[in-house]
């Protein structure tokens, strides 16, 4: 689930993302009542196997059995605050009704590794580069977007308007491009080649972290044509001290 608001005085509308109905928005009926069945089993992120009947406008949620609660995630503020950012960006780039099988297996990899990894900026990370791959905007790394040249093994720009990577020569001459090392390059390339996130996660230096999530934030950003709202949530954290 990757949604819940309150709807009249006991329902929730819940946004859904489900294996072969993409996203879906469906209603669960007195759910706020303590007497309701469904109350423990319709958790924000969680992944549970739902019944839902056609309803005129919205379906509606008839049974749910919760399979993953995902613990850790609900007990820690900052893994929770990623998944709030995860969910954010997959119910901005999807619409409803789209089968997308592998983002759906995305979304429940990323949720598992929120809940147990202990590196949490590459499971982030790896989400994103392949959220953006499944949803038709894979950034391009392998070739200049500008002249088409092999990208080398230096410094270039990472320019979100063009969907990629430009090389030295094309980048001096684009305001937007951003800098991006030939280890921040590499990060980028690593894992959006990595099939699932790398179980021990990556030891990076700070500034290299830096430069490959506010590339990959810029990118988003610029699709959206706006902020994610959650972003500000988890930079206060960080600012804070309670991020790791
Ligand atoms: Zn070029």
């Amino acid at each position: 689930m990757l949604k819940r608001v309150d709807l009249g005085e006991a329902d929730k509308i819940l946004t859904l993302y489900t294996p072969h109905f993409g996203k879906l928005r469906a209603v669960a009926k007195g759910v706020r009542r303590p007497s309701s069945r469904l109350g423990g089993h319709v958790d924000e992120f969680a992944y549970a196997d739902m019944l839902l009947a056609r309803g005129r406008d919205l379906d509606i949620v008839t049974q749910s059995q919760t399979l993953e609660t995902f613990r850790r995630m609900r007990e820690e503020l900052w893994r929770g605050s990623c998944a709030y950012y995860i969910a954010e960006l997959v119910d901005c780039f999807t619409e409803d009704r789209i089968e997308n099988g592998p983002l759906f297996d995305l979304l429940v990899v990323t949720l598992r590794g929120l809940s147990e990894s202990d590196d949490l900026w590459t499971t982030v990370r790896f989400f994103e580069l392949h959220l953006l791959e499944l949803v038709g905007y894979r950034p391009q790394l392998t070739h200049c977007v500008g002249c088409r040249t092999d990208i080398k093994p230096e410094s270039n720009y990472f320019t979100p308007s063009l969907g990629g990577v430009l090389c030295p020569a094309c980048g001096r001459n684009e305001v937007s491009g951003l800098p991006i090392s030939l280890n921040g390059m590499k990060v980028l390339r690593y894992l959006q080649r990595l099939p699932a996130p790398p179980a021990g996660g990556l030891r990076l230096e700070p500034a290299v972290r830096r430069e490959v999530e506010s590339a990959l934030r810029s990118y988003v950003e610029w699709l959206l044509e706006r902020a994610v709202k959650s972003c500000a949530f988890l930079d206060r954290l960080r600012f804070e001290g309670m991020a790791s």
